[in-house]
């Protein structure tokens, strides 16, 4: 994929080549940006395009690059979550013993190398930047530059002070990345020396222009509605499957049923017995929860007069009826409970009971009026 196949963002991209075609790509930057942004997809770009054995011509990385043997081996990467996805599961099937030391990392390519944060905190712990140090001043073994990439920059403060160490003295052929929704949560010291490049969000209707090039199949108020429900972002714009979707929701508004005044509860008994237990019930409820806090949140901006940021255009009149049914306080308290909902699934309460009481608990709460 050329860097003009990159959606938007026209600023970071121009500095980006610019930096590549000199040959001066800094040691060390920050790319920031809101979730959907695009951080990894342009990483992962510059990775490809300092290491790519087929450059064009005159250097300037805009065309060829991304069919050689070592950009196809970086573009394994590309799908994260599911390479993240494979190396937690390699973990959990390790020994105890081992799984202790063993950490996360995402490499498809020996010089280029992922770094997530580590479950189940979720922070960057002291011995992954441990490992970046250990290797980072060999020189690359089959490409021109090593990378880094820290996909979610929220470091423990031990991992953090290793890090400064590295950025102190890098070594003359190696890229750090430092990916983040949140740049002034890193230490200044950090900020300090690296560069910045700011990405911002595609608009819905530069999404909605994508789809109608990529996902032909959709129909225009489709192409709308999946543009919004993927928050601006093209990689979950590209694979976001409707369908799916819309059934997960259909449950999600039964649970809400009862918070609404619907006073027979067998919808509501039916979607929660379905919960079962096993990965499946697992990933139904998750995306269940997902969703209904997207719900919460259309309902909140309808309620703060800001429609226009609402996702889940296709059933505006039932956001509206919530929207008037409820108040404030209940929207603050129903996403408490959704946040104890999710709590009590990573403890394995019974997902059926909790689901029950969830939506049960809404109804009887004092805000409801
Ligand atoms: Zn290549």
């Amino acid at each position: 994929m050329p860097f003009a196949d990159f959606h938007g963002n026209a600023e970071a991209v121009r500095t980006i080549r610019e930096m590549l075609s000199r040959d001066h790509f800094p040691h060390s930057a920050i790319i920031s940006g809101p979730q959907g942004s695009g951080k990894f997809t342009l990483a992962q770009m510059v990775a490809k395009a300092m290491n790519c054995l087929q450059p064009p011509p005159d250097r300037r990385p805009a065309r060829l690059f991304g069919v050689c043997s070592n950009c196809t081996r970086i573009a394994q990467a590309d799908a994260l979550e599911e390479r993240f996805a494979e190396a937690v599961e390699t973990r959990e099937n390790l020994r105890d013993a081992d799984k202790r030391e063993t950490r996360i990392f995402v490499q498809t390519h020996p010089d280029v190398t992922i770094i997530p944060p580590d479950p189940p905190q979720m922070l960057v712990k002291v011995d992954q930047v441990r490992h970046v140090i250990h290797e980072i001043y060999y020189r690359p073994a089959e490409g021109k530059r090593r990378v880094y990439i820290f996909s979610e920059s929220d470091f423990m403060k031990e991992a953090a002070n290793s890090l400064l160490k590295i950025l102190e003295e890098p070594p003359d052929f190696a890229t750090i990345f430092l990916l983040t929704d949140n740049p002034s949560a890193l230490f200044p010291t950090i900020r300090s020396r690296c560069i910045h490049l700011r990405l911002s969000p595609l608009t819905f209707e530069a999404v909605e222009t994508y789809l109608s090039k990529t996902r032909p199949e959709l129909k225009p108020q489709e192409r709308g509605l999946v543009a919004r429900l993927s928050g601006g972002g093209l990689g979950r714009a590209r694979s976001f499957d409707l369908p799916k979707y819309l059934l997960a929701r259909q449950a999600a508004l039964a649970l809400l049923g009862p918070a609404l005044g619907e006073k027979d509860h067998s919808d509501l008994f039916r979607v929660t017995d379905s919960y079962r237990s096993g990965a499946e019930g697992k990933g139904k409820l998750d995306l269940s929860i997902r969703i209904l806090y997207l719900l919460l949140e259309d309902v909140l901006f309808l309620k703060s007069g800001t429609g226009e940021f609402v996702r889940n255009t296709d059933i505006g009149p039932t956001l509206q009826k919530m929207a008037e049914q409820v108040d404030f306080l209940w929207i603050v308290d129903a996403v408490n409970r959704l946040g104890e909902l999710e709590s009590g699934m990573r403890r394995n309460l019974l997902r059926t009971l909790a689901l029950d009481s969830f939506a049960t608990s809404l109804e009887h709460d004092p805000a409801w009026h």
